[in-house]
């Protein structure tokens, strides 16, 4: 029996994930749960599970005697002795400790908080290095690459493709686009998701997100990590090998089963929680190119890739506060990316280096993001 840490289990990557463990629980105990602020569901989930550790960051008060508040709690959580992995389903920066905390204690690290790769990659391999700990990735494009390279040695690949489903605007000519609502960008059409990742899948600073994630899931350079536009979801991504020949993994668009692959990697297990695959049900599957021009954050976040050091946390942050505000209804839909743009020009060259330099830098670039709007 495996020990669970889920931290942002009232999330939609939480709750989808806390499904699955319903099912599987002859294999994998919840041993732990977090949640940022909504009591009332954490509690009804550790009065389920019965955790012997449940965290509440903010608004806390105790329950009874297995209660923790408080920032820390999301890494006390991460290294508990009963804790095997840790599936963080937190959205943004502030899953970064925990992460790291968990690759240090030797964990496999389920991660469905792609920000935490992203601005801090290189300390996070350094991390799983020194104390063996493991990533193995959520995201269904990361998981279905996985899936295609398992077995398979790095010189066997030439290229991985990311789909992208386009997001809500992808037919929008731009002159729409700068009257784009809050409410426009929350309409996802193939997934229903917690709103800052449904608003990058919106500007596509989700797949730029992504294309980092590869880099350093998979350490791939740039050159070989491509996106295509794949409207339906159900090519999760393709992997190119040196003979030309491409694998893809295929589903239904639903999270539950890559959460449960990144549980059992490299195994698979019975679940019979996915309907079974319909491949004529799905038809048609089409491709298209990305419009780079209408979506400048995917190619902003692929240069800050490129560029390294500090850029790729620059561009992290910058985004996380640009959507913040445009979910206040302060800045409109493109403001995100030239509010990234910005914070790149005058940031984007910074070194990177320790967990501090990098918190740094992040409270650097939502401050340059807030001055630049008068927020
Ligand atoms: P969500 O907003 O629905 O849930 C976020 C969770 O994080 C909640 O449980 C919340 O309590 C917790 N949280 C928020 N701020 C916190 C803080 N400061 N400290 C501690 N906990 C905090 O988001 P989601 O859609 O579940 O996404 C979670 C992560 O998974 C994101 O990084 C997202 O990019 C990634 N992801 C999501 C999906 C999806 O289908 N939803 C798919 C792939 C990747
Ligand atoms: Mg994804």
């Amino acid at each position: 029996m495996r020990g669970i840490a889920l931290l942002g289990s009232t999330g939609s990557i939480g709750t989808t994930a806390l499904r699955v463990l319903d099912r599987q629980r002859d294999r994998f105990r919840v041993a732990a749960l977090t949640a940022f602020a909504n009591s009332s569901l954490l509690q009804e989930q550790a009065s389920l599970f019965q955790p012997s550790f449940v965290g509440l960051v903010h608004n806390g008060s105790e329950h009874d005697s297995r209660w923790r508040t408080g920032e820390r709690c999301l890494v006390e959580a991460a290294t508990r002795e009963d804790v095997d992995i840790v599936l963080n389903a937190v959205v943004g920066a502030a899953g970064l400790d925990a992460t790291l905390a968990a690759l240090e204690a030797g964990k496999r690290v389920a991660l469905a908080n792609k920000e935490t790769l992203v601005m801090a990659g290189d300390l996070a391999r350094a991390a799983a290095k020194r104390g063996g700990g493991e990533i193995v990735p959520v995201d269904s494009e990361h998981s279905a690459i996985l899936q295609c390279l398992t077995g398979r040695q790095p010189g066997d690949v030439r290229r991985v493709i990311l789909t992208a489903s386009g997001g809500p605007f992808r037919s929008w000519p731009a002159e729409r686009l700068a009257r784009a609502t809050v409410e426009d960008a929350l309409h996802h059409p193939t997934w229903t998701m917690g709103r800052k990742i449904t608003v990058d899948s919106a500007t596509l600073a989700n797949k730029a997100l992504e294309v980092i994630e590869a880099h350093y899931l998979f350490d791939l350079p740039y050159e070989r990590i491509e996106v295509v536009v794949h409207p339906q979801s159900v090519v999760h991504s393709l992997v190119e090998f040196v003979d030309g020949s491409v694998l893809a993994q295929l589903s239904a668009p639903t999270m539950e089963l890559p959460v449960l692959y990144a549980l059992t990697h490299p195994e698979r297990v019975p679940d019979d929680g996915v309907r079974p695959f319909d491949p004529v049900a799905c038809s048609p599957l089409t491709f298209e190119p990305v419009r780079y021009d209408q979506f400048p954050a995917l190619r902003l976040g692929i240069q800050a890739g490129r560029a390294g050091g500090a850029a790729p946390a620059v561009f992290n942050a910058a985004n996380e506060q640009a959507v913040a505000l445009f979910l206040e209804g302060r800045i409109t839909f493109i403001d995100i990316p030239s509010a990234i743009d910005s914070a790149l020009d005058t940031l984007g060259d910074t070194a990177s280096g320790s967990r501090e330099a990098l918190l740094a830098v992040d409270s650097e670039a939502r401050r340059h993001v807030r001055r630049l709007f008068s927020c």
